[in-house]
């Protein structure tokens, strides 16, 4: 079996957008699966479009997401002469023609082919100049393009996801293969790039499958062989449209400021177009490269649901070690101001992390659940303290359990409950009339991890200070 050498060829015209990112998650696993080469090309020449930001922050999110490439990144920018030698190649085998026709007159042409109900393809009007018609428009300044001649009949390529794909040459016009500034079309440099490239597989999005004719049309007038071809179905917003910033967010950079896991990225994104196990839906990396099947991606587009990549990121995060997440965790804390790094407490935090782990959607979720462990002072809000207010006399009930708690040697979860629960007996409420103000109290929420446990790990002092902040405030306020 030849070299398995496959590639992602993303334009540095936008962030990295999943879609890409899918696309190159399934040439990397496989790569990967196959023990082959996955290669990083930057085609940058629509260099208007382009800019460095953008190549930098595709960069980062393939770093980032653990894609790392083995080749490259080669630029198509730096490679100018290597599609000139070719495009001449092409013109001296008479595959190719120089053409001098203006966008102004083949906008023209094509508006008259439209009305008279014909294909607006290229009209050949430049295919047999003669050498004193181009050397008059030489003199008019005018500088050439060059197209490739498409040749008759039809063309069939084997897509390994699809099968068979034909086309009828007739419906594709000579098309533009250098433009007349040097710079080459897309379909001519990614030909003669995938080739010298030794690039034995071209997986790609199905929004290339009209392009696929176009460049092996490129193969064959240079007598190469093409590679393999594989499209991948496109991915879909919840409405089955192709997905865009209307669904949402769609950069890889914005998925990792947000608090997603690159293993769990990577995991949802396996899943779009590809059932690694029936029932299963959590991988690891390992397990997907092991099981990666070109021929089992389907044809069927993959619907882009943010709920599932939230829940299967829940799932790698309970699996991370709790040193991993709070490493992960804390610059969200640090960005929201709640921890400076030369008073950590790292203990402190592990126990924090223990405590909120399960919780977790996000890692940027843990400076809304875990804020109180933090702040020095809660502000309390008078909405969410009326809920769990009820009882008239729970003031008088909070400093009782307040003095019983002062006096707890040992002020361990189970202490604590122990103690709750016997004053709830001795007053004749439920445990829930304490329980659910001490969690206000505590926390500023009415919800999160086990109340006793959060004490625990929240220490005597703080625990007691806003006890007491709180009875003030609801002798100030109710
Ligand atoms: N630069 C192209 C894109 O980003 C590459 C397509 C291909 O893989 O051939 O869509």
């Amino acid at each position: 079996m030849k070299d398995i050498r496959v590639r992602i060829a993303p334009s540095p015209t936008g962030y990295l957008h999943v879609g890409t990112a899918h696309t190159a998650l399934f040439n990397w696993l496989f790569a990967k699966h196959n023990k082959g080469t996955f290669i990083l090309r930057i085609e940058d020449t629509d260099i208007e479009r382009s800019s460095k930001e953008y190549e930098e922050n595709i960069l980062e999110g393939l770093n980032w997401l653990g894609l790392n490439w083995d080749e490259g990144p080669y630029y198509q920018t730096q490679r100018l002469e290597l599609y000139k030698k070719y495009s001449q190649k092409l013109i001296d085998l008479g595959l190719a023609y120089y053409c001098y026709c203006t966008p102004e007159e083949l906008e023209e042409r094509r508006k008259i082919a439209l009305q008279e109900k014909r294909a607006p393809k290229y009209d050949r009007k430049c295919l047999n100049l003669t050498s004193e018609e181009r050397a008059k428009y030489e003199r008019e300044g005018r500088k050439p393009a060059i197209r490739l001649l498409v040749p008759k009949g039809k063309t069939v390529f084997k897509d390994i996801i699809r099968g068979d794909i034909e086309f009828n040459n007739e419906d594709i016009g000579d098309f533009v293969i250098m433009k007349s500034d040097g710079i080459p079309t897309y379909n001519f440099a990614v030909v003669i790039d995938d080739y010298t490239m030794g690039i034995s597989h071209v997986i790609r999005g199905e929004d290339h499958i009209s392009n696929t004719p176009k460049q092996i049309f490129i193969y064959n007038a240079l007598s190469w062989t093409p590679p393999e071809f594989a499209h991948l179905p496109l991915l879909l917003g919840p409405d089955r449209s192709k997905l865009s910033k209307r669904h949402g967010v769609t950069s890889v950079s914005e998925y990792k400021k947000m608090g997603y896991l690159p293993d769990a990225l990577v995991n949802y994104l396996a899943l779009l177009g590809w059932t690694p196990q029936e029932g299963k839906e959590v991988y690891t990396r390992e397990e997907l490269i092991e099981l990666f099947d070109l021929r089992k991606v389907t044809k069927n587009p993959g619907i882009f649901d943010i709920t599932k990549l939230e829940w299967i990121n829940t799932q790698h995060i309970r699996s991370l070690s709790r040193e991993k997440l709070a490493d992960l965790t804390l610059p969200y804390l640090k960005e929201a101001k709640l921890i400076k790094e030369d008073s950590l407490n790292w203990e402190y935090y592990l126990k924090v992390i223990s405590l909120l782990q399960e919780r977790l959607k996000l890692l940027s979720q843990i400076k809304d659940y875990g804020d109180y462990f933090f702040l020095e002072e809660l502000d309390y809000e008078k909405e969410t303290v009326k809920k769990v207010i009820k009882h008239p006399e729970i003031s008088k009930f909070l400093r009782m359990l307040k003095e019983e708690w002062e006096d707890l040697k040992d002020f361990s979860a189970h202490e604590l409950e122990k103690s709750l629960k016997e004053l709830s007996e001795k007053l004749n409420i439920s445990t829930g009339t304490l329980i659910h103000p001490v969690r206000v109290a505590l926390t500023n929420k009415t919800i999160g991890p086990s109340l006793y446990e959060l004490i625990e790990v929240l220490g005597k002092e703080k625990t007691l200070k806003r006890i007491e902040n709180f009875i003030k405030y609801l002798d100030a306020n109710f």
